[in-house]
């Protein structure tokens, strides 16, 4: 096992493709190619997080937050950030960041947030666009079945809670092979007609170029036929924050007691309750202020984020609760979906959480 083993199998669950544009998720620090020693996985990459990792004998740190944001010009050791790359360089470790890609996904950031929180019905607040196409496959009939699965195996087919989707149509191909070719079916020279299913599914653009590959692997013919055309749908698969529903309905106070209590919180800056009963809760790790109108749109009856600006409590205008739980703490799980993921995965390596307190906040 090297480094890149660690980053394809985290890019598997977090496609980067997923990332905000501002972002800078992916391998930020080190050589790929070294043999893998062990994994640390941390919220936020600080100088002490990288001598923790070299303490511990593992050689990949593997972050939410990106180390490194903006260019670097120098490397001297002079901010935190300087001083983690160089420290990681001196020990040969390498550093890794999945930050919005891990946001955006089904069981990220904020699928943690709604489990810990009991909702049902997740979904996305700011659901993905111009991130779908459809891929039409022309097969012999009597390999529709192999094709399509290698196909449902590579990603393609996920419509909401469901996969394996996808529709088909019998009709008929025609070829004529030339000379030189090898076909699988008809002869040289001759126009064949042949029994083919037209196989179409919807494809996360992320998954793309996996899914073409394992079709084109599991077709019989050398010259395989498949059209690609973008779609205007919105991936409802993934995007930007959540919204989800309890059980049954609950009192405000009673429900910041439990947001209080799930995020171990000493406080909770939040806008006037309503004095209505809470059922619909909107919610995104990190800075998510951006979506408040998306919240408010969909009917939630609080909003819960972190880093809300003063300005921004006033959008609720008396639709909503906003609550800022802070930025750290609303994100604090998000390294159980490292750790969880990567110990399943590289069963025979060590895998540890990082035991630094990151968090640059403190309260009296
Ligand atoms: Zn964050």
């Amino acid at each position: 096992m090297i480094i890149s083993d660690v980053t394809a199998l985290l890019e598997q669950l977090a496609p980067l493709s997923y990332q905000e544009s501002y972002d800078n998720s992916g391998l930020l620090v080190g050589d790929p190619s070294i043999p893998l020693k062990g994994i640390l996985a941390t919220l936020d990459v600080t100088p002490e997080v990288v001598e923790e990792a070299h303490q511990k004998g593992l050689n990949i740190i593997v972050s939410h937050h990106p180390l490194i944001f903006n260019g670097l010009k120098k490397i001297v050791g002079k901010t935190y950030v300087e001083k983690a790359v160089v420290l990681a360089i001196k020990y040969d470790i390498a550093i890794y960041a999945a930050h919005t890609n891990l946001d955006n996904i089904k069981g990220g950031v904020n699928s943690k947030i709604g489990e810990l929180l009991g909702l049902n019905n997740l979904n996305f607040l700011s659901p993905i666009e111009g991130e779908l196409v459809k891929v039409i496959a022309f097969v012999p009939s009597n390999m529709a079945e192999k094709v399509r699965q290698a196909m449902f195996d590579a990603g393609a087919g996920s419509i909401g809670n469901y996969d394996c989707c996808s529709y088909n149509i019998e009709g008929k191909g025609t070829f004529r092979a030339s000379e030189g070719t090898n076909p699988y079916v008809g002869n040289i020279g001759e126009l064949h007609f042949e029994p083919e299913t037209r196989i179409e599914v919807i494809v996360q653009k992320a998954r793309l170029s996996k899914v073409i590959r394992e079709m084109i692997l599991a077709h019989p013919y050398e010259e395989v036929a498949y059209d690609i055309y973008p779609l205007l749908n919105t991936n409802n698969g993934a995007g930007a924050g959540m919204v989800g529903e309890l059980e049954s309905p609950i009192s405000e106070l009673d429900f910041l007691k439990i947001v209080k209590k799930v995020f171990n919180l000493q406080s909770i800056r939040h806008t006037s309750l309503l004095g209505k009963e809470i059922k619909k809760i909107a919610f995104c790790g990190g800075s998510g202020a951006f979506l408040i109108k998306q919240a408010i749109a969909v009917g939630a009856d609080i909003f819960i984020t972190g880093d809300v600006k003063y300005h921004q409590f006033f959008d609720a205008e008396n639709r909503i609760i906003i609550a800022d739980i802070g930025h750290f703490e609303s994100e604090q799980f998000t390294v159980d979906i490292f750790y969880e993921y990567l110990l399943k995965n590289f069963p025979k390596f060590a895998v540890l959480k990082s035991e630094i307190k990151t968090n640059p906040i403190n309260y009296i």
